[in-house]
């Protein structure tokens, strides 16, 4: 282990692209995973901070009378406007940064990962010491996450598309690359990159 914590591994992936399954393989390997997108929704239901900035910013309705979060009125008056897309990033990003942060200092793995859909767009990857990116063809991520949630149309899929970086991009970017395809098996992938880091000597 690095002297007195845990590695920092992000693993991100455009929406269908499987990051999700490829950290239940490495959570398999004994690997804490530390599931951002969720844990940023617990954290906007119970931070109170948060909760108060959130009002602040975007009103009493953000919360519904039971003081649950109101996601159906932020996802019609914040998701459609862009500056307060920024907003809300801005606000909900640091408190998830301190929460993984003491998260991680309680692990005593030799590295940790951090799951989470965006990454380098929110420049989360200059806190983290390496980034996983899971690669698959567009094609495929469309016809996994039609299956996977029936409820989603293909063009609310191309919206989320199109709020994060092109699959090339990342794949530069990041230290790593899973590519999640259908003659590639994953698990020899994910173990290639587990003995790197367990090797790694930051
Ligand atoms: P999101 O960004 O929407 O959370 P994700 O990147 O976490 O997606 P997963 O949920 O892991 O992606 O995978 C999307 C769907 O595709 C899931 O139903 C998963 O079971 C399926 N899937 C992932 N990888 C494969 C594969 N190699 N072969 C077949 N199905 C797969």
């Amino acid at each position: 282990m690095g002297i007195n914590r845990p590695i920092k591994v992000g693993i991100t992936g455009g929406i269908g692209s499987g990051k999700s399954t490829v950290a239940q393989i490495f959570s398999i390997l004994g690997i804490p995973v530390y599931y951002a997108d969720d844990r940023a929704k617990w954290l906007m239901n119970h931070h109170t901070k948060l909760k108060n900035q959130l009002i602040e910013s975007f009103g009493e309705e953000s919360f519904l009378q039971t003081g649950e979060l109101n996601r159906a009125y932020l996802a019609k008056t914040v998701f459609s406007d862009p500056e307060k897309v920024k907003k809300i990033n801005q606000l909900v990003h640091p408190i998830v940064g301190e929460d993984f942060n003491s998260w991680t200092a309680n692990q005593s793995t030799k590295y940790v990962l951090k799951e989470a859909a965006l990454i380098f767009e929110s420049g989360g990857d200059k806190l983290l010491d390496y980034v996983i990116n899971v690669s698959a063809p567009l094609r495929i991520r469309i016809s996994r996450v039609l299956m996977r949630d029936p409820n989603r149309s293909e063009e609310q899929i191309n919206q989320i598309i199109n709020q994060q970086l092109p699959d090339e991009v990342k794949n530069e970017q990041a230290n790593f690359v899973i590519k999640n395809v259908d003659n590639k098996l994953l698990i020899p992938q994910v173990l290639k990159i587990h003995e790197k880091l367990l090797e790694s000597t930051l």
